[in-house]
């Protein structure tokens, strides 16, 4: 069996006409000789009747006081995508291509019990290998798997996070060997910056996997960063092409090793929101880091570790998160001092609630038996994070120099920066994300009007 998996985004099926255009590359596919196996999102983006967004618009609005459960939430979210294997599936066989829709869950895939982001932990895609067996196309709904239905939760379904249809495209591509995982949208393939915020973007025709995920994880949403990685642990061959477009997308393939420098690409990730926590001693400041990834991890807030000095952390979280995290960390305390009588650190977070004041009278209490010192957690909410991303970053000299002057003479501020083996990002205020992508780009990449990019370039 040779399997292609094609994965087709929200916009790739919302016009009868781009279902069409995903037909095509269906047949194109057995055309060529393989089987294909179709993973679809929700239909449209935010605002479309079945998108993700409107289904959960509808839940959260039954009573703006009461928050769903998680488990009724996952499981509304992963409507869209249901219906969206209907159609698709239908749309197929009346092109004369019977086809099964098929759940997450009845494509094998199962996953832990983090409802709204699980991982997937194995599929048993014997329903899929069936239906291909019998010379029909399964239509597997992206974004979503079940529980073990072994354990309590009895085969609850789950979603896997934004942007999982990519996740789940590559992890069957893996689970059943395919020769090749498509992932279809509405750009013609990775390109060096998000088309929508800069002009002159060109397509990559080939990336390394590392490339694609250090892109992904700084906010190039055009792929997940889960599915290259899945891609690249099983070493499966992963595309990113546009559904309507002519040309060859890009291929994702080999390791960012072998290439010599170059400037990938850059990309922005939005609406970020900054804390700095002002350390008054700098010799607990790795213990109480410590303590703090160990807090954000278990709640899974993902966060950027930027800058920060022997005095400070600074951390980066997405602005949805931050009600979360000031939460969570105001009034915290933190036993991370050595000494006698023990140190404790208590957070008190701008514009955090009344925790902190009952804390500090609570622990007044136990006066002798340690030090509380306060830690001042300041918030700047209105941020964005540019990167520069690029190979052998720490091998090339200069670079770190070259992307601040940029963006100086470009006017912008840099709040804070940060660099790892692949990426260099500064944090810039939310109003000059365009300018400061335009600038870097400019300088990085190609001048806009250094006319057309050559064909292969
Ligand atoms: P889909 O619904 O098909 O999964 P997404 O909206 O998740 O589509 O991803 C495609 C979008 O990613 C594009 O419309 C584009 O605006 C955005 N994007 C961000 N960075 C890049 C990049 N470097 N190359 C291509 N697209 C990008
Ligand atoms: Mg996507």
């Amino acid at each position: 069996m040779r399997v292609r998996v094609l994965k087709f985004g929200g916009t790739s099926v919302d016009t009868p006409e781009r279902r069409q255009a995903a037909v095509r590359r269906v047949v194109q596919a057995r055309a060529d000789g393989c089987d294909p196996v179709v993973v679809v999102s929700a239909i449209g983006r935010a605002g479309a009747p079945y998108a993700t967004d409107t289904l959960l618009a509808e839940l959260e609005g039954v009573d703006p006081a009461a928050t769903p459960a998680p488990r009724e939430r996952d499981l509304i979210m992963a409507c869209g995508e249901i219906i969206s294997t209907v159609i698709m599936a239908h749309t197929l066989a009346a092109a004369g291509y019977p086809a099964t829709a098929l759940t997450g869950g009845q494509a094998g895939i199962v996953t832990d019990e983090v409802f709204g982001d699980a991982r997937i932990r194995s599929i048993n895609p014997h329903y899929v290998i069936s239906t291909l067996a019998e010379g029909r196309i399964p239509v597997v709904a992206g974004f979503q798997g079940v529980t073990d239905p072994g354990t309590g939760r009895h085969g609850a379904i789950t979603t896997l996070g934004r942007g999982g249809s990519d996740t789940t495209a590559s992890a069957l591509g893996a689970a059943l060997r395919a020769e090749a995982v498509e992932i279809y949208t509405d750009v013609p393939g990775v390109m060096t910056a998000d088309p929508r915020l800069c002009p002159g973007t060109v397509t990559l025709p080939r990336v390394s996997y590392e490339e694609i995920a250090e892109m992904a994880h700084q906010g190039a949403k055009v792929l997940h960063p889960r599915a290259a990685e899945i891609a690249m642990e099983y070493g499966i061959p992963l595309w990113v092409k546009g559904t309507t477009a002519t040309e060859a997308g890009t291929q994702i393939a080999g390791t960012a090793a072998e290439l010599p420098h170059r400037v990938t690409g850059i990309t922005h990730t939005p609406r970020v929101a900054y804390l700095t926590l002002h350390l008054p001693y700098r010799e607990d400041r790795r213990r109480l880091e410590l303590e703090l990834f160990r807090i954000l991890a278990r709640v899974r807030v993902g966060f950027h570790l930027l800058g920060g000095s022997p005095d400070a952390i600074g951390l980066a979280v997405p602005r949805e998160s931050l009600a979360t995290v000031a939460g969570l960390l105001d009034g915290l305390v933190v036993p991370a001092g050595g000494g006698s009588p023990h140190r404790l650190y208590l957070l008190r977070v701008d514009r955090g609630g009344t925790t902190f004041g009952v804390q500090e009278d609570l622990l007044a209490r136990a006066e002798g038996l340690a030090e509380v010192v306060a830690v001042p957690v300041q918030v700047v909410d209105t941020c964005a994070v540019v990167s520069v991303i690029a190979t052998r970053m720490w091998e090339t000299p200069g670079m770190g120099v070259a992307v601040l002057e940029t963006l100086q003479d470009a006017g912008i501020a840099v709040l804070q920066t940060a660099d790892s083996a692949l990426s260099l990002s500064c944090l810039v205020h939310e109003k000059d994300t365009g300018h400061a992508v335009q600038a870097l780009h400019r300088r990085f990449i190609r001048q806009e009007d250094d006319g057309p990019p050559a064909p292969g370039e």
